[in-house]
């Protein structure tokens, strides 16, 4: 194997660096991003619960329907946005003016904001804000009144170039030492190109991107009419910062894909059970390529007992499921409350096939008197082998029950019999010419979250090119023959169907974990089903982090226990195979790119560990490569800031797959939130399929590349004066993403010595100040595992890198 230190390397990193790691500043997520479409979720279904609001969609036929809307008085915000189906409102409503809104026809959609959100951003905010501002104070101390060049008060971090659809682009990011108090804009000067003059092109301002009152770094971008080369900003107090322009997702000269090359095979969307069909489909066609492998473990299926909720008011209201499954005789029972119209009738229940029948008790004047606790034990007892009663919610049912028509008790199910209602076979295809363990793997999987209907379209044309190319297109041919693909266009096929369906927003799988005293009823049933993306081992709710709920009806639902649902163990069992080395999870919406860590707890914002900066550096180096062949489609641009670390650029998912497949299995892993929504018109559809599967493709190639990387890194020691009397100040810089030990004391480097860092969130390598004249002793090892000048870092070897930490003479 070609990378003996993956990923036991990983999990070698010195627990001081561990540690240092997780004190690290975070980007605080923004209220906006908080509300994109991972963040939302369907109402929590229990009407007995807090009557605090929430900002929750309203989804409309038409604006006449808008209309009547209004004309109830509901609190609208302003988003009210027309879509392909309708309209869709936002209101802040408490649950009961949800349930309001429910009975008087309209249909709810996510809830977008939720009361926890401001307590729980309230809680971070009194600690983060103590924790910056002193971070922010110590900078500011220890750079007042310096005047050497490494001490300038301003620090560009980031200046990146790109093109966006037909707009040239600079995106600026860059620390002032005074942001914390100072509440002024910087002032990027720019060049127009090679050799012209700072000022030439222009200038832009950037702005504070201040989060709950914490100053992070000034950030901004403004369209420009040349690739500027250097950038300057000189700051209020006359301190100035120069920094290299770099291209962002620069368009490839040349089209990876060569003549020939095939592609655009999916015409629809397509739901779980025809996802696995196509895949079957092409196994077949291509048996020396590809076979479909049926994963451990089968879901629970698309299936529920059939149920009703008879009455309205919560004391009196009468809940009934079948025993048997719906589609298995639940959905022929019947049930009617009977007023049986004289005096002093006894309470009763009658049963005859299946339809249930239960005589109300009256008193002398021939009133009903049984309550709904009386009725829910008669019906226990007369019609007990057909079905189980329960009062509403965990009432006491005390309330006296209202005479109710027959009903039908229903699983409300409408998917065509041609969907299976037994538990289903989750099915990936695995594609390669040697499928035996022997070749660097790479895995994608697609659909955790049911109503994310493009990213297996994504995966499957993923597949079709990877098949049909390779019989005549050579780089087609290299992946195929040197790498083990595994692709499970869906993961969550039960959810996937009752997206498909019956409710478009269904987010988790259909898994009703909710006890009978909570929403397990049938007015809870869009409600129920775990998080996938939330179920994971590591880092997770369990664990005490942030980003998943306990409630069973939320839709960040992390179960009852990590690993409790059968999707889950299927992707642990995929993960857990040793060749596999890359990992693409594929969501929508919002056009990110991300990767670990994934998740932070509170109330200190305490990070699972960052990547070191060589593994940082190959997630940006690969990220680039793959951002560049999604671009290439429709010169559509994932920007900068929607690139990084999961809590980085979105916000904290305890138990997500990506830091599962990072943390315990040492996979590069990689999470896609492909196109704008979660179920756009079929042209937008199509289009994002197309530029992802780029992408996906592309992840291959870095796989491919990985695999044969032999090449060693190389590296330099650069040392530079310090303002401080007697120190210098010394970086590393790798000729490739690739991690630097070293120590200070003399002592060789290994493995265990100090690993060189990082500045800072999205910053290069940290600055040492260290004694003039300090022996480094260092060597550096690419992801690869290539150890620069063959070094054996196990104490044996001596040919490590050594250099004195003394100024150049000029
Ligand atoms: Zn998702």
């Amino acid at each position: 194997m070609s990378y003996p230190l993956s990923p036991r390397w990983r999990r070698r990193l010195p627990v001081p660096t561990v540690l240092a790691a997780a004190t690290v500043v975070l980007l605080l997520v923004s209220p906006a991003s908080a509300t994109t479409p991972q963040a939302a979720a369907p109402a929590e279904a229990d009407p007995i619960a807090g009557q605090q609001a929430s900002v929750v969609e309203v989804l409309l036929d038409g604006t006449a329907e808008l209309d009547a809307l209004v004309a109830t008085g509901v609190d609208l915000d302003h988003g009210v946005e027309r879509t392909e189906n309708g309209v869709v409102a936002r209101a802040v409503i408490t649950p009961s003016e949800a349930d309001r809104l429910t009975a008087a026809g309209f249909t709810l959609g996510n809830v977008l904001y939720r009361p926890e959100d401001a307590r729980a951003r309230v809680a971070e905010r009194e600690a983060t804000i103590a924790e910056h501002r002193s971070e922010n104070r110590e900078f500011a101390a220890a750079t007042a009144g310096k005047t050497a060049s490494d001490v300038s008060d301003v620090k560009i971090i980031r200046a990146d170039y790109y093109t966006s659809g037909t707009s040239q682009i600079l995106s600026v990011e860059a620390k002032w030492a005074q942001g914390q108090t100072a509440t002024n804009t910087l002032t990027v000067e720019r060049d127009s190109g090679p050799g012209t003059a700072i000022g030439s092109g222009g200038t832009q301002t950037i702005s504070r991107f201040v989060d709950a009152g914490v100053y992070l770094y000034h950030r901004g971008a403004a369209t420009v009419t040349s690739r500027p080369e250097y950038v300057r900003i000189t700051s209020p107090t006359g301190d100035v910062a120069v920094a290299k322009v770099s291209e962002w997702l620069p368009t490839p000269g040349t089209n990876p894909e060569g003549p020939g090359y095939e592609k655009d095979f999916v015409t629809s969307y397509l739901t779980p059970t025809e996802l696995y069909s196509r895949i079957h489909q092409l196994a077949a066609e291509f048996p020396d390529l590809a076979e479909v492998v049926e994963l451990p473990y089968k879901t629970n299926g698309y299936r529920r007992h059939a149920q009703a909720v008879l009455g309205t008011a919560n004391a009196s209201r009468v809940a009934v499921d079948s025993l048997a499954w719906g589609h298995e005789g639940g959905n022929d029972i019947s049930v009617e409350l009977v007023d049986p119209g004289a005096g002093n009738a006894a309470l009763g229940v009658t049963v005859t096939g299946k339809q249930v029948r239960v005589n109300l008790g009256t008193n002398g004047s021939g009133a009903v008197t049984s309550t709904a606790a009386q009725v829910v034990a008669a019906l226990n007892s007369g019609a007990g082998t057909l079905l189980r009663a329960y009062t509403y919610r965990g009432s006491a049912g005390d309330g006296v029950v209202a005479p109710a028509p027959r009903t039908q008790l229903t699983d409300d199910l409408s998917a065509p019999a041609s969907v299976s209602r037994d538990p289903h076979p989750v099915y990936a295809i695995r594609i390669g010419k040697h499928r035996d363990g022997s070749k660097t793997g790479v895995l994608a999987y697609a659909q955790e979250h049911a109503r994310e209907w493009v990213p297996p379209l994504v995966s499957v044309e993923t597949a079709e090119r990877l098949l049909r190319n390779y019989a005549h297109d050579g780089r087609t041919k290299q992946l195929l023959n040197n790498l083990d693909i595994w692709i499970a266009p869906s993961i969550n096929p039960d959810g996937g169907h009752y997206s498909f369906y019956d409710f478009n927003s269904q987010r988790k799988n259909m898994t009703n974990h909710c006890p009978l005293t909570g929403a397990a009823d049938f007015l809870g049933r869009d409600s129920w089903g775990v998080d996938n993306n939330r179920n994971y081992t590591e880092y997770s709710l369990f664990d005490g982090y942030s980003g998943a709920s306990s409630s069973c009806t939320s839709g960040t639902y992390a179960g009852p226990s990590e690993l409790s649902e059968p999707e889950n163990r299927n992707l642990d069992w995929l993960a857990s195979r040793p060749n596999i080395k890359f990992s693409m999870n594929l969501h929508s919406s919002g056009n990110y790119f991300m990767w670990s860590p994934g998740a932070y707890a509170l109330p200190d914002r305490t990070s699972a560990p960052r990547p070191s900066l060589a593994d940082e550096s190959f997630f940006w180096g690969a990220s680039s490569r793959i951002l560049t062949a999604i671009k290439q489609h429709r010169n559509m641009a994932v920007t900068p800031a929607r690139t990084g670390p999961i809590s980085d650029v979105l916000y904290s998912a305890a138990g997500n797959s990506g830091d599962m497949l990072w943390y315990k299995y040492g996979i590069y892993a990689w999470n896609f939130e492909v196109g704008t929504s979660f179920q756009p018109d079929w042209e937008e559809a199509h289009a994002e399929t197309m530029e992802f599967a780029n992408g996906l493709v592309e992840l291959m190639r870095v796989a491919r590349d990985f695999e044969s990387d032999k090449k060693r890194p190389t590296s330099t020691l650069t040392v530079a004066p310090s303002s401080t009397a007697g120190m210098v100040n010394v970086t590393f810089d790798v000729s490739e993403p690739a991690a630097v030990f070293y120590t200070l004391d003399g002592a060789k480097p290994t493995y265990e010595s100090t690993l060189y860092g990082s500045a800072g969130i999205r910053e290069g390598g940290e600055t040492l100040t260290v004694p003039a004249g300090t022996q480094v002793n260092w060597f550096s090892v690419d992801a690869a595992g290539n150890v620069e000048k063959n070094y054996r870092p196990d104490g044996k070897g001596n040919n490590y890198r050594k250099g004195r930490a003394v100024l150049p003479t000029s």
